[in-house]
């Protein structure tokens, strides 16, 4: 890991905005300059593009991003997901091909897990992938696919061997997804935007090269996968003050990158970042209720548990990086409790919207107070808890996992999948 205090990584990030920042060029040249003085994914690995910061110091780098107002990294499931599951599971050459043009924006990526049957049970998944020569012919129905319409490759999970136990005869692939076949449906929710996707797969295909980790490992992966994506929707917004997202479909790109900064900055609808806290207080100010005892009382929860939240990732990133477990540093289920914490900071922040917007808060839009952040924010509230693994699930995991509890009763794990009810 490298040394950095945080008062060096602020005075190289400001060095780097000195240098780079220009409102007038694209989105693409700004992300190259970032990617290419690796200030994108700090906390990769050197050899996979990132500096293997740790989350303080990376965090200390994104703040200045989000201080001196300018585009933080790609936004997405590539950056979140992708990037780190090849950086830790992918070969040399994967690592060469896919991460550098996640970092600089290039390519997007979605997350092919969930199917109308497999949820909480995602082990139980039926998409088939049946092998044909050095290709593998992909068949199924995934859902809940967020940004598929968007995406250049997703993170796909298959079932390669049903005669073994369900958790072993999975294998994960990097899937190509504009190709006969692939079939993306957009579903729209009630933010109004078609944030997720049904992506219909018959008889798409992938070459055996993409298997990310060893055919039948996919499930270790996978968890690699789940475990990046916990704690990163328990870690907040991931820097900048204002964001556009990646890919070519999508078309931001060659737009210049001074047009992605709001009036008011941008927001992780999904998370309770310094952006929220910060409009809360603005608010508070404007509107006279910066003295409310009740309100005070509840920001200040507020920011107890996002201070918590924020130390519980640091506690998991600093067990993952001793590559132990049980060190004392945690339990191991620090990722699932940062996802907890995470559910109990939207329910709060949804609330105090309310109150200190008022009738404000049933406004949205960019005219409307807070740019529409808080009430974007709001409206997304039930997705949280359920995205990533639902908290009941977390819940489970923790009891199991983290205190030793008795295992959910079903049937023994060497259980063939064939013979598993459907
Ligand atoms: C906004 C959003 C974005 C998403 N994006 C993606 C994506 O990009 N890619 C992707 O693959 N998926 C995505 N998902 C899907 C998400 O991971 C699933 O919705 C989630 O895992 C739950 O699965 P399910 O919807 O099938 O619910 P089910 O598994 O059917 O669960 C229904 C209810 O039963 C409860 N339950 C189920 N099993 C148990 C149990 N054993 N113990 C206690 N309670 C239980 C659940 O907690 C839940 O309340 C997204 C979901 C949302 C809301």
């Amino acid at each position: 890991m490298s040394n950095e205090t945080p008062a060096e990584i602020e005075a190289l990030t400001n060095a780097f905005v000195d240098e780079n920042w220009d409102p007038e060029i694209t989105v693409q040249e700004w992300w190259a300059r970032l990617a290419a003085n690796r200030l994108i994914s700090t906390a990769l690995p050197v050899e996979a593009g990132g500096r293997g910061w740790s989350g303080a110091q990376a965090t200390a780098s994104n703040k200045v991003l989000a201080d001196r107002r300018v585009v933080g990294p790609p936004t997405g499931l590539g950056m979140l997901l992708a990037a780190p599951t090849i950086a830790h599971h992918g070969t040399p050459d994967q690592i060469a091909r896919w991460v550098p043009k996640i970092l600089d924006g290039t390519e997007s990526w979605c997350q092919l897990f969930s199917e109308p049957g497999s949820g909480s049970d995602l082990a139980g998944l039926q998409t088939k992938a049946v092998e044909d020569g050095d290709e593998w012919i992909i068949t199924g129905q995934k859902v809940w696919t967020s940004m598929g319409a968007e995406a250049d490759w997703g993170m796909l999970i298959a079932r390669t061997d049903p005669e073994l136990p369900k958790h072993q005869g999975i294998t994960y692939f990097g899937f190509p997804m504009d190709q006969p076949g692939v079939d993306v449906r957009p579903l729209t929710e009630m933010t109004g935007r078609a944030l997720f996707n049904e992506v219909f797969i018959e008889e798409a295909r992938v070459h055996k090269d993409n298997i990310i980790g060893e055919r039948g490992g996919g499930w270790r992966v996978a968890n690699a996968t789940l475990m990046f994506e916990r704690a990163g929707i328990g870690g907040g917004h991931g820097g900048g003050y204002g964001s556009a997202s990646p890919g070519k479909i999508v078309g931001h790109l060659d737009r210049p990158v001074g047009s992605f900064l709001g009036k008011r900055g941008s927001i992780s609808v999904g998370a309770v970042g310094r952006r929220v806290l910060g409009l809360f207080s603005e608010e508070a100010e404007a509107r006279g209720k910066a003295d409310d005892p009740v309100f005070r009382d509840k920001l200040t929860q507020l920011h107890i548990l996002h201070r918590i939240a924020s130390m519980t990732v640091k506690r998991h990133a600093a067990e993952r990086r001793s590559g132990r477990k049980n060190t004392g540093l945690g339990a191991g289920v620090e990722g699932n409790l940062a996802k907890l914490l995470n559910t109990q900071q939207i329910e709060l922040a949804r609330d105090l919207t309310g109150d200190v917007l008022g009738p404000d808060a049933m406004v949205m839009g960019h005219e409307a107070a807070t740019d529409g952040l808080l009430q974007e924010l709001v409206l997304f509230s039930p997705a949280p808890p359920i995205y990533g693994g639902t908290d009941e699930i977390q819940r489970n995991v923790i009891g199991e996992r983290g205190l030793g509890l008795p295992k959910e009763p079903g049937p023994a794990k060497d259980t063939p999948f064939t013979e598993l009810a459907r």
